[in-house]
């Protein structure tokens, strides 16, 4: 059975980009805090408008609110998930093993990257949220111009993916992250990547690591 993985990396180093093509080359089942998120806000659920602000401001969504919507969606009994997005601080990789993989084998890969230039990439970001495509209007643009390649929808420019709170995003990520790779690499389960790289050399790297 492959292990459970855990995407560990700033926004914008590239977790959703290899999460989608793990699930179509390899079988995972992708989770993502920020999807399930985003999914409450636009249905306006109760949580939803609980979150909203937080979330356009870049801040962190309550640990326990996140940690319930994760586990009302996902199953471990027989599926093997990318968990990305989650956990973000020390306290939610803590919740993430005693709560949700209780055990289950599972390994952290970290997307390494400088993240100063991760906020050019991110605010270039455009997404197409039903074929999981995602471009950059400098390095990846669509062929035609608000519309993906592949499904042809509309593609979205997130609403917290503009300059300030891209900022804040990334100040949030340095001061959490840290010990969360050190929790990973202290229990021997940590894979470090060069996010830097090509996504085509990222992917292969990672293929490897799994095979
Ligand atoms: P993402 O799509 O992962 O960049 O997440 C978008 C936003 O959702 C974040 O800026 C947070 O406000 C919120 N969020 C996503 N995952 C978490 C999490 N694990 N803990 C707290 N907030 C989260």
């Amino acid at each position: 059975m492959k292990p459970q993985l855990i995407l560990l990396g700033a926004p914008g180093a590239g977790k959703g980009t290899q999460a989608a093509r793990l699930v179509k080359e390899f079988g995972y089942n992708h989770i993502s805090t920020g999807d399930l998120l985003r999914g409450e806000v636009a249905k306006g659920t109760e949580l939803g408008l609980r979150v909203k602000q937080v979330m356009d401001s870049g801040d962190l969504v309550d640990d326990q609110l996140v940690l319930d919507l994760l586990k009302a969606n996902c199953d471990l009994s027989n599926k093997v998930y990318i968990f990305d997005g989650f956990p973000r601080n020390l306290e939610q990789a803590k919740a993430l093993e005693e709560h949700v993989l209780k055990g289950t084998p599972s390994k952290a890969v970290n997307f390494d990257m400088n993240i100063d230039v991760l906020v050019e990439r991110i605010t270039n970001r455009r997404i197409a949220q039903k074929s999981g495509e995602i471009y950059n209007l400098l390095t990846r643009p669509p062929k035609v111009e608000g519309k993906c390649d592949v499904s042809g929808e509309d593609l979205i420019h997130r609403k917290d993916d503009n300059e300030d709170t891209v900022r804040n995003r990334m100040n949030v990520f340095k001061s959490a992250n840290g010990p969360v790779v050190d929790y990973y690499k202290a229990e021997g389960r940590l894979i470090n990547i060069d996010a830097a790289q090509e996504p085509d050399a990222v992917f292969k790297t990672l293929s490897e690591v799994l095979s």
